[in-house]
């Protein structure tokens, strides 16, 4: 995923230079880098609320002007408006996603409703708004180059779809929704953090351990050591802790007690219960979406996405749907042979399923997901995937120790094509407190070139890998190198921007595209160049042998039911979650239970995010009602990766030349519908997809 909390989207020039660090422009090399070493938890609430205070002088002038509006007095001026404010809002992002400490915690949900109202206050602004429509109603007639008109349009829409037009009660009555939706995304996200934090399994006795190969049991004893328990195996609440023991762990009573920790974060009756959080979060989108003139919360925010409808969206989904239900019945019954055959007495429940996999994968494939990730290690993948942009978009990584950093296990590279500066990529792979969940990548200043001072980009790509034994490599598995690969793409969807106006650059497409680039760069993790060159065993460096990535090809759609089914049941819940009538309040437990039935969700799965961990849907307002995102652009992902395959290579340059020119420097500069179109020489094809996935096409049967 990606993250836009750091991008709170409003600032600009023209005020006084503030000198604190928090707001002041960014010194020392590279054209300013964000200075990490002056922060402290306690200036945030002051840098913002003086940040606020500098971009209303801002908006002020730009509302206020006296000129009659023009692209460049109103547009372009807000481009360019509350950056002091910009600059603290990145840093707060930065800080409640990766060093998130109590004290952090409480400036977070004092500061979340604020932001919020602030927001809304730049919205509502009559004046402003006033000018932006006159620029926008003068549009054709002023021959704008094609950039300037999409600004333009794209500035327009954003404010009109958060209800600039609206009288003046209604408008009152939103920001009180937006500001009570602020506090409630914080308290849920800390709830689930707070599980995570707080609940851990540890393990004393080797007999516990059976099943478990020598990397998990290393990793379960240094997470045992950082915790002052010696000696001891500590299983952790995190998907990187609980998977490979789900996967591996002979002991069927251990694997319930550990899935039933994972699936239950904020699910816990007590301080931390997310269902009526989730249950007031619902209400007040709903009454949101009617004010802005919406059927449901669902249809609001699809309105403004490629897919553009929820039936459009869902359409997709049940299509992908039925196929993938039918190969997940087809993987229990293999599982329950080799069950069985074991004598286990038991038929398959969700706690079984990764490790029956497994045991199928090995029968099956003669492949064993240990076997692999002996040659995945992180620092050989981190090199792999700096490579492969090499080869495609001609950059080079040079790691930099002359720029702060906010913790010491972040590291740094400067980014070069042909010799020039091209922007910076933090690197913060490692678990650790305070840190959210799951991997990310995030924007800490956007592409620009518009003012006398271009900007680089400088994106960063956080993780939450187990720290290894020290002198030992970190192991990783493949889903995981995929996932390192997804997040390395958002990063060079950032970094190859080339653009003029930061809203319209890099990663700031519309939701249902953005995961289109990140999701191809997973395909070049399982290209014979990475695999031969970087995927190396760690103890012998020798690269991976041809049998076992032959058997690694073959196994490609192995367990694609699986995947499939627990990503689509958590996309068909929020789509329906948030298309159903909010009226009456909504039972988050009971909804999940009704629609995975009414669906026929397998029973042996649940779905990838339990509703009250779904972070991505409940923790702020960009996934929701958008999860159905992932599948939508891997139609899309599909589709180009076929392009490279008739290429005869994904190295293929004129290929790569093309991604770049019409998808990876244009951000949203055009409209993704016609990018693709560039990119392919037509509309996407959905069956594509299906191919990709192993999955029967449809009609065409035989
Ligand atoms: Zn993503």
């Amino acid at each position: 995923m990606l993250s836009f909390k750091n991008r709170l989207s409003f600032a600009k020039g023209g005020t006084p230079m503030p000198s604190e660090p928090l707001l002041a422009p960014w010194g020392g090399p590279y054209g300013g880098v964000p200075p990490f070493d002056k922060i402290k938890v306690a200036d945030f609430k002051p840098a913002l609320l003086k940040g606020m205070e500098l971009g209303r002088l801002d908006i002020k002038k730009i509302a206020e002007s006296t000129d009659a509006a023009t692209f460049d007095n109103t547009i372009v001026a807000f481009e360019d408006s509350t950056r002091p404010f910009n600059r603290a809002g990145t840093l707060f992002g930065t800080f409640t996603s990766t060093m998130n400490s109590k004290p952090m915690q409480a400036v977070e949900k004092e500061m979340a409703p604020k932001l919020a109202a602030f927001s809304d206050e730049v919205t509502q602004n009559d004046a402003l708004f006033a000018r932006i429509k006159q620029v926008y109603d003068n549009r054709t007639a002023a021959k704008f180059s094609p950039e300037a008109l999409r600004l333009t349009e794209v500035t327009y829409q954003r404010f009109a779809r958060r209800g600039a037009a609206l009288g003046k009660a209604e408008k009152a009555r939103l920001k009180e929704i937006n500001g009570k939706l602020a506090e409630l995304f914080t308290t849920f996200s800390q709830n689930v953090l707070a599980d995570e934090e707080s609940q851990t399994i540890t393990l004393d006795k080797e007999a516990d351990l059976a099943g478990l190969p020598e990397s998990v049991r290393a990793s379960m004893a240094a997470a045992a050591e950082a915790k002052q328990l010696k000696g001891k195996w500590l299983i952790t609440n995190t998907r990187s802790s609980a998977e490979p023991f789900l996967t591996y762990a002979s002991r069927r009573d251990l694997r319930e007690k550990v899935w039933r920790m994972w699936i239950s974060r904020g699910d816990t009756a007590g301080p931390h219960d997310n269902k009526p959080v989730m249950t007031q979060i619902l209400a007040l989108r709903g009454e949101r979406a009617k004010l802005l003139g919406f059927k449901s919360h669902a249809h609001w925010i699809i309105d403004d996405n490629m897919a553009k409808t929820p039936d459009a969206a869902m359409g997709l989904m049940m299509k992908v749907w039925k196929a993938a239900v039918a190969r997940v019945r087809e993987e229990v019954a293999d599982m329950q042979k080799l069950a069985d055959a074991d004598k286990a007495g038991h038929k398959i429940e969700a706690w079984d399923y990764r490790y029956y996999a497994e045991k199928v994968r090995k029968s099956k494939y003669d492949l064993d997901e240990d076997q692999i990730k002996a040659y995945l290690q992180l620092d050989k993948l981190r090199d792999a995937m700096m490579w492969a942009s090499g080869q495609l978009y001609g950059f080079v990584f040079k790691p930099i120790k002359n720029v702060p950093v906010y913790h010491k296990d972040v590291t740094v590279y400067e980014v070069l094509r042909d010799g020039k500066h091209l922007g910076l990529w933090y690197f913060d792979p490692y678990a650790r407190d305070g840190k959210r969940s799951g991997a990310w990548m995030s924007e800490y200043r956007t592409q620009e070139n518009f003012t006398k001072t271009p900007a680089a980009p400088i994106v960063s790509n956080n993780s939450n890998f187990v720290k290894a034994k020290p002198g030992s490599p970190i192991l990783i598995s493949w889903d995981d190198a995929s996932t390192m690969f997804h997040e390395f793409g958002h990063a060079l969807h950032g970094l190859n921007s080339n653009v003029h106006y930061p809203s319209l650059a890099g990663t700031n497409t519309k939701r249902d595209f953005v995961e289109f680039p990140s999701q191809l760069n997973e395909h070049w993790l399982s290209t014979p160049e990475v695999l031969s060159k970087f995927c190396v065993h760690y103890q012998t460096n020798k690269p991976i042998p041809p049998e076992l990535v032959a058997k690694i090809q073959k196994a490609k759609n192995f367990n694609q039911g699986f995947k499939t089914v627990e990503y689509l049941a958590a996309a068909i819940y929020d789509l329906k979650i948030h298309l159903a009538p909010t009226d009456k309040p909504i039972d988050p437990a009971k909804f999940e239970q009704v629609t995975m039935k009414e669906i026929g969700c397998p029973t042996e799965i649940v779905m990838r995010h339990r509703p009250p961990q779904f972070l991505h849907i409940f923790s702020d307002d960009e996934y929701s009602a958008g999860y159905y995102a992932y599948i939508w652009a891997d139609t899309l992902t599909a589709d180009a990766a076929e392009a490279f395959v008739e290429a005869k290579s994904f190295y293929d340059k004129p290929t790569a030349k093309r991604l770049y020119e019409s998808i990876m420097s244009v951000g949203n500069s055009i409209p993704p519908d016609v990018a693709f179109r560039k990119f392919r020489g037509r509309d996407v094809d959905t069956d594509a997809l299906m191919r990709d996935r192993g999955f029967p096409i449809s009609g065409r049967k035989g």
